[in-house]
């Protein structure tokens, strides 16, 4: 029984792993190449632009933190540099630190739609 040397399993497990991190970046790249689209490249906290050279500082923040959640319209993205990016995220740790942990999500009021009531406003006034 002659077991060649040189082709051991590890090829396969390489191309295995390979394969795995090229699906993960393909879909992260997914909502983030459609966020830069829909967006103007500019930080929505700092308000620093970006241009092709720096855009690779700009990352994808989701509002509900629900990285699953994409909607096709971009609602629930924003474009943060990553400095502003990580500042969103540590607030929202001692947030829930701070005692204000529950069921819902802290969220929810927040992407309340300020234009229902509007509406009505407008509505009112004719
Ligand atoms: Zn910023
Ligand atoms: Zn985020």
């Amino acid at each position: 029984m002659a077991v060649k040397p040189g082709t051991p399993d590890t090829a396969r497990l390489d191309r295995v792993v390979a394969e795995a991190r090229r699906a993960r970046e393909a879909r992260e790249d997914g909502y983030r190449e459609r966020a830069l689209k829909i967006y103007p490249w500019v930080c929505g906290r700092c308000a620093r632009t970006f241009d092709r050279s720096t855009v690779q500082q700009l990352t994808v923040h989701h509002r509900d933190h629900n990285h699953s959640n994409n909607p096709a319209d971009g609602s629930n993205w924003e474009l943060l540099c990553v400095y502003c990016h990580d500042n969103e995220h540590s607030r929202e740790l001692e947030r829930s630190r701070s005692g204000d942990v529950g069921g819902a999500a802290p969220d929810a009021q927040a992407t309340h739609r300020p234009f229902a009531d509007l509406k009505a406003l407008l509505e009112r006034k004719r």
